[in-house]
């Protein structure tokens, strides 16, 4: 088991990649901290970890709003005396052209896929600086590389994102902490599920692997770095893509 003893906090673990990432760590070993917005979902994947023998809590987190945020974190170190992993995988998109995008769709999805990554390290980083241990993964995007038509406001957070975490793995790395990402292609969860026959074909097309990723590759990724295999990578973005970005 890589993880035992580990505290590891995932955001948006209620489903989708999140959820595949806890389960990932829960099996190696960690207790797993899960924070979304639903309630009922995180309640369910809690259990069906501790089913399967895992370690699992969760809290009610709006990861936009920091206070609550913080709190959650205390509550975490109040509880367990560290954070050793934090995996930012929270996330939301509100697709439109420029031309039709609203300043809400705007707003709203900085405030949670960037936003939400600043709230979160801030909450965590104290600690980990004073234990000179810690590890942080923040979920981007192809598409924060790559650029979309229809998600200059996801493309742009996503970007955001990558630039947070290079410049934070400068900020950290002498008290031993790494802060890297990740960047999913075309991955099948319910955020994709919504998408036109239409556009999921497009996106196949763009594929070299000829298939779309399943969360447990992403969940993969993470996993390695996490893992003392990784403890020389920093400010790096990990693409799990399929080939769809090189
Ligand atoms: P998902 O199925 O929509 O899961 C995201 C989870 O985060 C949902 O449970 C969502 O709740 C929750 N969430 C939304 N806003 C939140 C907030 N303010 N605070 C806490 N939790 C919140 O998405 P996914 O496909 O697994 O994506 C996970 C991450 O990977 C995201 O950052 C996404 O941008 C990124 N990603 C996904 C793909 C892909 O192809 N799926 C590709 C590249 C990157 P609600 O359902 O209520 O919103």
């Amino acid at each position: 088991m890589l993880f035992k003893d580990k505290i590891s906090i995932v955001t948006g673990a209620s489903q989708g990649i999140g959820k595949a990432i806890a389960d990932l760590l829960a099996q190696e070993g960690a207790r797993v901290i899960l924070w979304d917005i639903q309630e009922e979902k995180l309640k369910d994947v809690a259990q069906e970890i501790q089913t399967r023998g895992g370690q699992a809590d969760f809290q009610q987190v709006d990861v936009s709003k920091l206070a609550e945020v913080e709190e959650a974190a205390k509550t975490a170190l109040d509880h367990y005396g560290q954070i050793d992993h934090l995996v930012n995988n929270a996330g939301i998109t509100r697709d439109n052209l420029l031309m039709r995008m609203s300043e809400e769709e705007w707003d709203l999805v900085f405030q949670v896929n960037l936003k939400g990554v600043f709230n979160c390290c801030k909450a965590v980083i104290r600690a980990m600086m004073s234990r000179r241990q810690g590890r942080i993964v923040n979920i981007a995007s192809v598409v924060g590389l790559m650029g979309n038509l229809g998600q200059t406001n996801y493309a742009a957070s996503k970007a955001g994102v990558i630039g947070f975490t290079k410049s934070l793995a400068r900020e950290v790395a002498a008290r031993n902490i790494t802060v890297n990402a990740v960047a999913p292609g075309y991955i099948l969860t319910p955020m994709t599920e919504i998408l036109s026959e239409q556009t999921k074909h497009m996106f196949l097309n763009l594929i070299p692997l000829k298939k779309f990723g399943r969360p447990e590759d992403v969940a993969k990724a993470v996993r390695f770095l996490l893992s003392e295999d990784a403890a020389y990578i920093t400010g790096q973005v990990l693409n799990v893509n399929g080939g769809m970005y090189m």
